[in-house]
């Protein structure tokens, strides 16, 4: 554990041959051309970011399903891992509660609106240990962890192995860049986004808050980065 509250990510996992794949996957689609002719036949990256950004805009989403990415994560609460894990198309092996049993006070993570509150955050360390006690006290009591770990709090911290499709990617990306996603799921999409386009730059315009790529906010309650889809409307 790094100690410092924060998300930690590491992009573990990508194919080399990343905008080549989908721009061949793209070009597949309007080519008469074996796809392997295609992969071999040009470098232009211009040309491939330019095809690309006209299939993905016009919503041909498979030609970005054949590209696989994998982190590695730790250091989140279990809150987060909790949201993270409701992306249908995602896979995870996660550290397990049954498996791995805690031993002395478990690592947890701090909200900041807590953080930075010195009483209440005193409040929420000493909270924080008598469930450690408590749990203790079970698993010297023979209760196996599986059932010792019923209570353990949402701010446990976990971590895990996630993949995902370059489509998914940018999904999550929409939804958990939104201002209106939770902080800590947002900083790690934030970091995974980080990550990757460290590596993949072109990947940039699309790693973003939905609203960059709709031209507008569709949720109820808006941060007003981009006019509402009411607003635009007039209605
Ligand atoms: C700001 C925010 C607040 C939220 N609040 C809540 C909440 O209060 N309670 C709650 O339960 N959840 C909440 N969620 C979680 C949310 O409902 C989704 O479960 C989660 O964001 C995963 O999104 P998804 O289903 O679009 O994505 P994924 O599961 O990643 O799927 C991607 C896309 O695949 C398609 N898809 C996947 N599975 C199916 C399917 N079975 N049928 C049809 N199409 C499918 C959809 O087009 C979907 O958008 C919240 C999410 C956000 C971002």
């Amino acid at each position: 554990m790094d100690g410092n509250n924060q998300p930690v990510v590491n992009l573990i996992s990508k194919p080399d041959n990343m905008l080549k794949t989908v721009y061949t996957a793209c070009r597949t689609c309007y080519s008469a051309d074996y796809p392997i002719n295609i992969y071999n036949s040009t470098d232009d990256k211009e040309k491939m970011l330019k095809l690309i950004e006209r299939v993905i805009s016009s919503g041909h989403y498979s030609t970005i399903e054949h590209i696989q990415v994998t982190f590695a994560i730790a250091n989140v609460s279990r809150a987060c891992t909790h949201q993270l894990v409701r992306h249908r198309h995602m896979s995870f092996s996660q550290k397990s509660q049954r498996y791995v049993k805690e031993k002395g006070q478990f690592d947890y993570i701090i909200p900041p609106t807590i953080e930075k509150d010195d009483a209440l955050k005193a409040e929420f360390v000493e909270f924080m240990g008598k469930i450690s006690e408590q749990y203790q006290k079970f698993v010297d009591a023979g209760i196996p962890a599986e059932d010792a770990r019923f209570v353990l709090p949402n701010a446990a911290a976990s971590s895990l192995v996630a993949s995902l499709n370059l489509r998914e990617m940018i999904h999550l990306a929409n939804l958990r860049l939104c201002t209106r996603a939770q902080y800590e799921i947002r900083t790690l999409v934030k970091k995974m986004c980080d990550a990757l386009i460290a590596e993949e730059p072109w990947l940039k315009p699309y790693l973003v808050p939905k609203c960059e790529r709709l031209g507008f906010c569709d949720e109820d309650k808006s941060c007003g980065r981009k006019p509402t889809q009411k607003e635009l409307l007039n209605v």
